[in-house]
This record gives structure tokens, sequence and C-alpha cells, in this order.
């Protein structure tokens, strides 16, 4: 069990345990950020207004960017967010070669904005008279 306690200089306290390094963590960022000064038994957030002390664990262990512990979860959320991102890619790239198909015709002396054809297409046709 590992158990902070947020305190800050006008005395207010508050004080959870997590099970795991993971929940602690998350804790105590959330009070004194991502790296505080850390000092033999307490971190202070940067503006000096809130300390964290720790039982049952490292105060390094609760800040920095934790790069020795891996977190599986957010490693699967990673490959699958990039998964997504190269289907994405993929459709995309399929979607304008369709639309470079389906461009508008454009008559020979069509005055027709753009707009115009990609809205309701070329209606200068000269082939019909009428
Ligand atoms: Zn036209």
């Amino acid at each position: 069990m590992i158990t902070v306690t947020y305190s800050s200089i006008d005395r207010f306290r508050k004080k959870r345990s997590f099970k795991t390094l993971k929940g602690a963590r998350v804790f105590a960022q959330n009070w004194v950020g991502k790296n505080p000064e850390i000092g033999s038994t307490y971190a202070v957030s940067g503006d000096g207004v809130g300390k964290i002390t720790v039982a049952g664990a490292k105060l390094a262990d609760l800040f920095g960017d934790g790069a020795d512990e891996r977190d599986p979860d957010a490693e699967y959320e990673a490959w699958e967010n990039a998964q997504a991102a190269e289907e994405a890619r993929w459709v995309n790239a399929e979607a304008e070669k369709i639309a470079a198909l389906e461009r508008p015709y454009r008559a020979f002396g069509c005055t027709c904005s753009d707009q115009q054809l990609n809205l309701v297409g070329c209606n200068c046709n000269p082939e019909i008279p009428f």
C-alpha cells in the first residue's frame, strides 16, 4: 500500500492510499506537478504552495517521466492509434483517387465556377443547344 499525503501552506490536507504506483503518481502529480522540488522527506510544488509526502514508495517514484515504468495499456493504445491513423491515411488516399475520377466534367468554353461544377455540374455544355 502506498499512502500519499498532500498538504499546503494554508493547512489543506488530503491523504489517499493506493495499491499501485500508477495511481499514486497520478494523485501526487495532480497536486504538485510532474517535476516538483524533491527533498529528502517531501516534494514541494514549483510555486512552493504545497508538498507531498509518501509512505510505501520513494518520492522519486512518484515524479519524473517514469521512463522505466512500462504501461501496457498505454502502449496498446498508442499502437491502436497508429493503426487507425494508417487506416485513415489509406482511406483518404482512396477517396482522393475516386474524387479524381469523379471530378466534374467541364465542357469546352465552360465558364462555370469550381463551386458550381462541384455542386451541380456544368450547365453550359455547348453540345446541348437548348
Ligand atoms: Zn460550365
